[in-house]
């Protein structure tokens, strides 16, 4: 009989979702009438429809591939030279960053790749994870074997957790001993922190010393609004020999049903083989999506490159705006009646403490009860998660309003 990856087995069954979807259901079941009135303030999944840019770019690309003289087939692996030029134009160079369109790999979105990526890498590499986390980088570690079993307290054997509080700001700094695998997401999923260049240079040069690899997932990089912050890892010097960056077209441009992504993978990036050589992370990533993939579809190609657009720039402008918009409605909210708050100013997430002894579950339960709100209990993000909840700013602004509306009503 064919032999199974083991390691599957030491992930704990996909707890948080499975669980919100199970007392939801209980709710609706007890309370059919107060749960119609539920407003989902939990899912990271965006609500507004797709910038219409995007929509008449997909309606043209779809007439190419209809007609005979247009029709395109096989794409480059990585993508085609269009969109890989526009986004190092765009999203680099023209900011004044070194970073060549034969860096970039498109792909389905950065969810894939930043699990893929440890496709490159050996086993037994020391992995350093913030605490709270998406739970993503944990589990596909787990996966590949990077770990050990899963520990009572949540956590798994193996991992470098840092915890990330109110007191450094939800930023870690770089540990006492030596990495290989850093994962860092500014702004942060899921308590909206963002990190400032310094503390950024801390890392990279963290990075260098011990010749270990920065995977920075910058999911969120569209709702940086305040000025001075990095956009890009390779704003700092030396983050092309030691850092991957990831990106997603999901929540700027509102593509997480389309889906499209890319990761920059710098030329200096290396790891060791194990008598000591050097080798480039690019030339194998290459590879392997030459040997993996045959890309992303050429309609969702040209969805991406509107993006760029003057058109789809301002529109993408007027999306990150009204999630930022739901953030600050939200985060005055809870303010209001007492809340103490994190995030939502550069990110689409509120990282909300709970009233001193309330664990997340029981403020989860609460809030779907009371205020028939649903959010996500922090804990369901790693151990340092537990006492607060993660609210979604992607909505409509009569649900972030009236959600609000509920708020201020309850007494706690
Ligand atoms: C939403 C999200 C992504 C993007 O995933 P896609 O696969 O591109 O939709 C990546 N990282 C984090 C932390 C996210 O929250």
């Amino acid at each position: 009989m064919a032999l199974i990856n083991e390691h599957y087995l030491k992930l704990r069954g996909g707890y948080l979702f499975p669980e919100i979807t199970r007392r939801l259901e209980a709710f609706r079941v007890a309370e059919p009438a107060a749960a119609k009135r539920i407003i989902r303030c939990g899912i990271g999944d965006v609500t507004e429809p797709l910038p219409s840019a995007v929509i008449e770019a997909m309606h043209n690309a779809v007439d190419e591939l209809a007609s005979r003289e247009t029709f395109r087939g096989y794409g480059p692996a990585a993508g085609y030279e269009f969109i890989r030029e526009t986004i190092a134009q765009h999203d680099f160079r023209g900011r004044g960053i070194d970073v060549d369109a034969s860096e970039i790999f498109l792909s389905d979105g950065s969810k894939g790749d930043c699990g893929h990526i440890l496709e490159l890498l050996g086993r037994g590499n020391r992995v350093v994870i913030a605490d709270p986390v998406y739970p993503v980088y944990v589990d596909t570690n787990v996966m590949v074997g990077n770990t050990g079993e899963a520990l009572a307290d949540g956590g798994y054997g193996g991992i470098v957790y840092l915890p990330c509080t109110p007191a450094n700001g939800f930023v870690a700094a770089p540990p006492a001993q030596r990495a290989d695998l850093i994962y860092l997401c500014y702004p942060n999923n899921p308590t909206g922190a963002m990190i400032d260049r310094r503390q950024l240079r801390a890392w990279v040069d963290y990075a260098l010393e011990n010749d270990a690899i920065i995977l920075y997932d910058v999911a969120y990089q569209a709702f940086i609004s305040e000025p001075d912050l990095p956009r890009s890892i390779y704003e700092i010097d030396g983050a092309r020999r030691c850092a991957i960056e990831f990106h997603s077209f999901s929540k700027n441009g509102g593509f997480t049903g389309v889906r499209c992504g890319f990761t920059v993978c710098p030329r200096e990036v290396a790891g060791l083989t194990k008598d000591g050589r050097k080798i480039t992370l690019h030339e194998l990533w290459q590879r392997r999506w030459n040997t993996r993939s045959n890309g992303v579809s050429y309609v969702v190609q040209r969805a991406a490159e509107a993006l760029y657009s003057p058109d789809g720039k301002a529109q993408v402008a007027a999306l990150v705006d009204h999630y930022l918009t739901n953030a600050r409605i939200l985060r005055e909210g809870f303010e209001a009646v007492g809340w103490k708050v994190f995030g939502g100013v550069n990110a689409p997430y509120v990282w909300a403490a709970c009233p001193d002894g309330v664990s997340s579950w029981e403020m989860f339960d609460r809030l779907l009860q009371d205020a028939n709100v649903a959010v996500v209990p922090g804990a369901g993000f790693g151990r340092c998660g537990e006492g607060y909840i993660r609210i979604s700013a992607f909505n409509s602004r009569d649900n972030i309003d009236t959600a609000v509306d509920r708020l201020r009503k309850l007494s706690w």
